[in-house]
């Protein structure tokens, strides 16, 4: 079975954007307890690489490591461990609030930024990049530089996200590479 809720997130996302391609190289971010490496895994992923600042039971065919992804060596660590380009880049990542709204907010958008200048230095030609974010969507910088780097750039409500919840993924398709200056 499924390890967590969230893996019927991402079957749903899947299953309408088409992310996952058989042999795909994926990578996680916020992975535990496992449940989207599970999936990506189960729709033919060749390799799939995850961090998490929990510690994450095996996932037969991923490799998740136990870590903070704010840690300035960490996109190096999981370069080296995927031995190259991903064709995915996903972030479930979410920091714990604090309660205080406007400190949650900062942190996410932080955290979605970061996966996001990690994505475009990892991404392949054309790959695809997904995050969690919250309320109105992406912020604008971030949106901005998505539309500039992506062909295409939607945002999604997965079924399986509480309706009480202000969550959302966004999804970038098409990468073009970072220094695109179309958009
Ligand atoms: N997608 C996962 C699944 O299907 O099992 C669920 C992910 S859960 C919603 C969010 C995760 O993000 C938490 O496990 C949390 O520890 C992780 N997280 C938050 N901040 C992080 C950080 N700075 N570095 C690594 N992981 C982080």
């Amino acid at each position: 079975g499924w390890r967590s809720r969230a893996a019927f997130k991402l079957i749903e996302l899947d299953d309408r954007f088409h992310m996952i391609k058989p042999g795909a190289r994926v990578v996680d971010l916020g992975a535990a307890p496992g449940g989207w490496a599970q999936v990506a895994v189960k729709r033919g992923a060749a390799e799939v690489v995850g961090v998490d600042l929990l510690p994450v039971d095996p996932v037969p065919g991923a490799t998740i490591i136990e870590g903070d992804f704010n840690d300035p060596d960490m996109p190096d660590r999981l370069t080296g461990l995927l031995g190259g380009r991903a064709d995915v880049v996903m972030s479930d990542m979410a920091p714990n609030t604090t309660g205080h709204a406007p400190t949650d907010h900062l942190r996410i958008i932080g955290l979605a930024e970061l996966a996001l200048d990690f994505a475009t230095r990892i991404l392949a030609p054309d790959g695809t990049f997904v995050a969690k974010v919250f309320q109105g969507g992406s912020e604008k910088q971030m949106l901005a530089d998505l539309k500039r780097m992506f062909t295409q750039v939607r945002h999604a409500k997965p079924p399986a996200s509480r309706k009480e919840s202000s969550e959302l993924y966004v999804v970038a398709t098409g990468f073009r590479g970072r220094d695109s200056a179309e958009g």
